[in-house]
């Protein structure tokens, strides 16, 4: 098949989870071909329902790359079975991962575990758990990103609330950089950072962008999940990050992962991609 890309969008891919009301992911990976967008990035529940041999298959047949799979993580649980059955599904992440060719795991991290109060135990257990799953990542040849979380996050989804947390953690457990552990760099995490500029340079001197995801903050913000803004309708400098995190060497794709529950999983989904090839061209 021959591809079209006379404009940028090779270096644009769709997170699933952008129009996961209205696609499957077989869906997806047809829309990405007829809107010339480079490269998908499933979430699990929608690699689940395909099934991970058979999206590869088509995955490989649309010429499509694989940025990212989401999401491993959840480390943090109140007791050693709970670990455990983190580590197993951990695991199965990364296998699916490597099935389906992608360029990284994407590691939310987990909170607090069920009744805990202590942030700086969760923070223990997420770095074990890191720790023990990148053993198991190495020898699948999967390297994991792992991506901090804006800190209204922290006690339901990710105690790694900063780039530079994600710096340290990486730092600590590969210290030699060799590609295995990284971050991945979501705007609206990290768009608020004081440090993001030294953080984003830090992360690029050690190789260690794995990702680039996009959307924007919205003012106000209605929902604290499913309420992110298409690119260019709120507040962040999208663009500065981008120069930021491509002058630190980053040359993969942007990713756009819109979560939007009133707004854009409302909408027809071969619009919400049309917007996202627009505002990637103007804005990222
Ligand atoms: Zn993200």
């Amino acid at each position: 098949m021959v591809r079209d890309f006379s404009n940028d969008t090779a270096l644009l891919s769709l997170n699933t989870a952008t129009v996961s009301a209205q696609w499957t992911l077989e869906q997806c990976i047809d829309g990405c071909v007829r809107h010339c967008i480079g490269g998908i990035a499933p979430w699990r529940d929608k690699l689940d329902e395909c099934g991970a041999v058979r999206a590869a298959r088509l995955i490989r047949e649309a010429g499509l790359r694989v940025t990212g799979l989401c999401r491993g993580g959840m480390f943090p649980a109140a007791t050693p079975a709970g670990r455990q059955a983190a580590f197993d599904d951990n695991r199965r992440a990364v296998d699916d991962a490597a099935t389906i060719g992608a360029e990284c795991l994407i590691l939310v991290v987990g909170g607090l575990p069920e009744g805990s109060k202590d942030i700086a135990g969760a923070r223990m257990q997420v770095r074990d758990g890191i720790a023990a799953l990148l053993e198991h990542a190495r020898a699948a040849g999967m390297p994991l990103a792992i991506e901090p979380l804006h800190p209204m996050y922290a006690a339901d989804r990710a105690c790694v609330n900063t780039l530079q947390q994600a710096n340290d953690l990486c730092d600590a457990l590969a210290p030699d950089a060799d590609g295995g552990l990284g971050v991945a760099i979501d705007v609206y995490h990290v768009w608020w950072d004081p440090e993001l500029k030294v953080e984003i340079c830090r992360a690029g001197e050690a190789g260690r962008i794995l990702g680039f995801h996009v959307c924007d903050w919205l003012v106000p913000t209605a929902d604290l999940l499913l309420d992110r803004g298409m690119m260019g309708d709120g507040v962040i400098d999208i663009r500065k990050i981008r120069g930021g995190v491509e002058a630190a060497g980053y040359g993969g794709a942007s990713e756009v992962e819109i979560f939007s529950k009133e707004n854009w999983w409302r909408r027809d989904a071969d619009e919400v991609l049309e917007t996202c090839i627009a505002r990637h061209q103007t804005v990222v």
